[in-house]
């Protein structure tokens, strides 16, 4: 009979963990910033500071703790922004959404509270709407004339 093999040392055991979610983070971050580049909400006004990973509301540093880094670190939820513009989202001053499940992966949309101005990306470039062109848009929704469109 083998005798039963000592159990790793808990800071070993960490140190490993560690090492393996550096990884996931530097093969997710390296994949975002070549889909993403600079800023991915560089129609919304004026980019500034360094480019950073940010990451989209369930998957925001506060409430991932505890999760597995594949759970964590994401290319669905999280995206490239430069400092501005993090720091707009982070403080609520820009809101993004996602069209589908594929998250960042697929089209986003954005809002910014200081420009009163929605952006959403298609497949043909990015489509600009002020607040009365949404009001618009919402009247027709809200008497069911999109109703075979949606
Ligand atoms: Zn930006």
């Amino acid at each position: 009979m083998q005798p039963c093999p000592k159990p790793e040392p808990k800071s070993k055991e960490r140190a490993r963990e560690k090492r393996h979610e550096a990884a996931v983070i530097k093969a997710v971050r390296a994949h975002v910033s070549a889909r993403d580049g600079y800023c991915r909400a560089r129609m919304v006004g004026t980019c500034d500071g360094r480019d950073e990973w940010a990451h989209l509301e369930d998957k925001r540093r506060a409430r991932t703790v505890g999760m597995a880094p594949e759970e964590r670190h994401t290319a669905n939820d999280s995206l490239m922004l430069c400092t501005r513009h993090h720091d707009d989202y982070d403080e609520g001053r820009l809101a993004i959404f996602k069209h589908s499940p594929m998250g960042a992966e697929g089209h986003l949309a954005f809002y910014s509270y200081r420009l009163r101005r929605f952006y959403t990306e298609t497949s043909s470039g990015v489509v600009q709407m002020t607040l009365s062109e949404i009001r618009a848009v919402a009247a027709l929704i809200l008497h069911g004339a999109l109703e075979n469109e949606l």
